[in-house]
Parts: C-alpha cells; sequence; structure tokens
C-alpha cells in the first residue's frame, strides 16, 4: 500500500522535460511509481487534476534569524512559509545574532532547526575568527561558508587583499564551498551622506538613490576582486577547483563579470538571482519605499531584464529566495533607517511560476532554476529536485488560478510585509499540496504537516522508513 498518491496531475518529466500525464505513488520518503494505476491502495490520495506535479522548490539562500532574533523568525515559522510557498528544501545564511561562525553558536542553530523544521534544513557559516575552526565547521555539516564582502560578520577587515585572500585560501584549503556577497566594505554614515545627496542633487526617488549607493559597478568590480583573489588562493594550478557562489546577481554589469570569470574558469562559479531582482526595479512605485528597501538594491528595469535573461540562458545557474524577515515596525520607518530585505518565501512558488512564466521562461527552464540546478548545488543531484522513481518525496502541486495579489497578513513567516502587496504584483498560481520527505506538510493550501529532524548537514539524509504505525499525514511520529 503507498502512502500518498497523487493522481490525475501532469508531473515534470526530467528526461522529456516536459508535462506528462501520470499519477505519483510515495511510500517510505521515496517515489516508487509513476503513471501506476488511478486508485491504487493508498493512505492518502491527493487529488491534482487540472494541476502541475513538480520537484519541491529547493532555496540556496534564506535567512530564518531564530536565536536571538526569533522576534523577527523561527526555524518553525520559517519553515512553514517555506512550505506555504512550494519549497522543500532550503539553506540558511549565518548573519543570526550571534553570528554563526563558530562551532558552538552552529550547534546552537543546527539544535534549534532539528527540532522546529517543517522542510528540509542545510546550513552556511560565517568565516571563523579562529582558522582552526572551519575544519570543525565542515565536520558539523554546513553547505558552504558565507562571505559578506560590504561588512565581516566577525569584523576582520575585508577591504584589505591580504586578509580576504587568506581567507578565501583557507576556506577553498579546507574544501568547502564559498557564496558571497560581493561589494565593497562600506560604513553607515558614508552610505548615508551620498544617498542624501542623491536625493538633493539629482532628484531620484529613495529606491533610486539606494541603488546608486550600492551601485552596479560597486558589484561587478566585488564579483572581479573576490574572484581574482580565489584564483590567487589556488596559485593558478588546475588541479584546485575552487567552487565560488554570486549571491543575489542583481545587474548586467555583474552578469557580465560572471561571463568574463567563465570563460577563463569553467566550472569554478555558479551564480543565483532572485525573484524580486528579476520582477521588480526601483523604476517601480510601491506603496512604501523602505519595504522594498534590499541589498543588492532593486535595480533599473533593464537590469532586471539582464537578470531575468541570465537565468533563462543559463548564466545565472539557479533561483533563490533571499527570504529576509523583519518586523513591520522595523521597516516602516525612514528609508535611510529601515533594514535591508523582506520575506519572500510564502509567495515563492507562486511568484516565480507566474513572473518566469509571464516572460516567456519555458517549465524546463523554471525547474532547472529552482530545482535542478539548486540540487546539483548541494550535492543532492541524485536524491532531490527531481521526480523519479527512487528519488526523495519532496513534491509541489501547483494549480493555475485567477490573477491575485499574494497578501503578506496571510503569510505563514512572522514577517508580514511585502514589496510586491505593495507594488500590486500578482501571481497566477497557487501552491495546492507539499509533500517533504514523503511527508505531506501542505494539503489543499492549509499546513497539515509537523516538525522534524529535517536536517541535510551531514550531505543527504534520507528519513528514517516509517516503522510503527507513524502517519504520512502530520509528518510520521513525532
Ligand atoms: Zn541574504
Amino acid at each position: 500500500m503507498l502512502d500518498i498518491a497523487i493522481d490525475h496531475g501532469s508531473y515534470f518529466d526530467p528526461v522529456r522535460r516536459e508535462l506528462v500525464k501520470g499519477n505519483i505513488g510515495i511510500k517510505n520518503g521515496q517515489v516508487v511509481s509513476i503513471n501506476g494505476k488511478d486508485g491504487a491502495d493508498c493512505e492518502i490520495d491527493l487529488d491534482a487534476t487540472g494541476a502541475i506535479v513538480l520537484p519541491g522548490f529547493i532555496d540556496v539562500h534564506a535567512h530564518m534569524r531564530d536565536l536571538e532574533q526569533s522576534y523577527k523568525e523561527t526555524f518553525a515559522s520559517g519553515t512553514k512559509a517555506a512550505v506555504h510557498g512550494g519549497v522543500t528544501t532550503l539553506v540558511c545564511m549565518p548573519n543570526t545574532r550571534p553570528a554563526a561562525s563558530r562551532p558552538s553558536i552552529v550547534a546552537d542553530y543546527m539544535a534549534r532547526a532539528r527540532v522546529a523544521s517543517y522542510c528540509n534544513v542545510g546550513f552556511y557559516c560565517g568565516y571563523p575568527l579562529d582558522d582552526r575552526d572551519l575544519p570543525v565547521l565542515k565536520e558539523q555539516g554546513v553547505a558552504g561558508v558565507k562571505v559578506y564582502m560590504e561588512r565581516s560578520l566577525g569584523g576582520l577587515d575585508w577591504a584589505d587583499d591580504a586578509v580576504l585572500g587568506t581567507a578565501v585560501r583557507h576556506v577553498v584549503e579546507a574544501g568547502l564551498p564559498l557564496h558571497v556577497h560581493p561589494g565593497i566594505v562600506h560604513t553607515k554614515e558614508a552610505d548615508g551622506l551620498a544617498y542624501l545627496q542623491l536625493l538633493q542633487d539629482e532628484n531620484l526617488t529613495p529606491l533610486q538613490a539606494y541603488s546608486r549607493v550600492h551601485s552596479d559597478a560597486m558589484e561587478a568590480d566585488g564579483i572581479a576582486r573576490f574572484l581574482g583573489l580565489t584564483s590567487a588562493a589556488c596559485g593558478g594550478e588546475a588541479s584546485c577547483k575552487p567552487v565560488v557562489h554570486i549571491c543575489h546577481v542583481s545587474s548586467a554589469r555583474a552578469i557580465q563579470a560572471i561571463q568574463g570569470w567563465r570563460a577563463r574558469f569553467p566550472g569554478a562559479v555558479t551564480a543565483e538571482a532572485t525573484p524580486h531582482h528579476m520582477f521588480l526595479s526601483c523604476d517601480d512605485r510601491f506603496e512604501k519605499d523602505a519595504v522594498a528597501k534590499v541589498l543588492q538594491p532593486l535595480r533599473p528595469r533593464s537590469d532586471a531584464e539582464a537578470v531575468f535573461r541570465a537565468v533563462l540562458d543559463g548564466t545565472v545557474d539557479m533561483v533563490a529566495s533571499d527570504h529576509a524577515p523583519h518586523t513591520a515596525d522595523e521597516k516602516l520607518v525612514p528609508f535611510l533607517d529601515a533594514p535591508s530585505g523582506f520575506p519572500v518565501l510564502d509567495a515563492y512558488a507562486p511568484l516565480v511560476l507566474t513572473g518566469m512564466g509571464k516572460r516567456g521562461a519555458p517549465l524546463d527552464s523554471i525547474v532547472r532554476a529552482c530545482c535542478e540546478a539548486p540540487a546539483a548545488k548541494l550535492g543532492l543531484g541524485a536524491s532531490k529536485g527531481i521526480i523519479k522513481k527512487g528519488a526523495d518525496a519532496d513534491i509541489v502541486v501547483a494549480r493555475k488560478v485567477d490573477p491575485r495579489v499574494p497578501r503578506a497578513d496571510e503569510y505563514q513567516s512572522q514577517s508580514r510585509i511585502s514589496p510586491y502587496e505593495g507594488a500590486g504584483v500578482e501571481v497566477e498560481w497557487e501552491v495546492v499540496h507539499v509533500v517533504v520527505n514523503g511527508d505531506l506538510q501542505l494539503e489543499n493550501g492549509l499546513l497539515v504537516g509537523q516538525p522534524a529532524n529535517r536536517l541535510l548537514s551531514k550531505g543527504r539524509v534520507r528519513a528514517p522508513p516509517r516503522a510503527g504505525g507513524g502517519s504520512p499525514r502530520g509528518g510520521g511520529k513525532t
């Protein structure tokens, strides 16, 4: 008997690269049959009539906060938001408070996730102040080291080539991937002055001025500098295979910088783009500009179009949410005082399916960018990001609906403000059902699952078989 059958839908066939009619059978956390007959014996029968059945979306860039910032988000609220938005695996960033750049903090962070997660969760760490911690962090199972070039989490001077170059070399030697927020070291004071000057002299809106303060040139130069230091750290040796991932690519200039490096070192760099850098722009009108404040900033429309095209042609490998929750009180303040970032996960799959679909992206490209490429990046390509027999049963069922603006007050995230709502951006898809590792987490749009240990911290982790009467509804044994 199957645990779950998803019937009457069309699933994305990874070989034919298109939707194919077929029923999906799930047992013990895995897909065990495709095209199985109607009415197969099952515990839960999910109706997917008129819907598309895709691999669960995998998000390589999300902020879960928690620790001292649990008022902004927790693993529980953030992973519920993920499931709500069709995401079955996410990897969280280390700019927590305290920063997740020491083994003890990372252990605490993982312990919280272990008991509270509704989807699969992986981790990055920040660069540790003590280099000897790198192998320990690797042993703990982090998926990479995140470097914020604008401001180091641990107070190191990233403006100094010797300091940044040494850090890069240590990470490369430890065999961990590098994830980079490119830019140049800024001070808040200098940013503020430059911003006010631009508002005054050039009659720009706050978002346009902010895009100039954190300019596309800084983004592109940051990429070139970081990749140059990585190359130097490898001493030009062909055997050295650094894996550098460029976060939230936002501009045509950044894309050019990546292309230049790719031509020289094929396979050494990957990149992600967010929905907001594809679908929103600093030239759009928002109800409150501060809500749309984010880093990298929203750029002019021509840049947003370039980012979308780069995702479509594969120059930018994957899409990621950069879900960055803050409270409404923190965001609804004068523009300069507002923190950067906003929640994305609750509306993630609907935004991407709608935004990329409307701009002409075939489903093939969407699945590649949102499921397959992130799975490959995380070393999970054989088991996740794909619907096939033997793969993990991480599945999202989505249905086309009448256009509607996603409402932030319906979010599962604790952060209930959205630039999409403020700009009146409509979505034409809704997430109907979500299965995570064979556990039903979302049924007809409602959360029905339980939190469990869904950590990816040691590479691929398969849920143990459901022994002793656990149910696939409600997340098995709790
Ligand atoms: Zn981020």
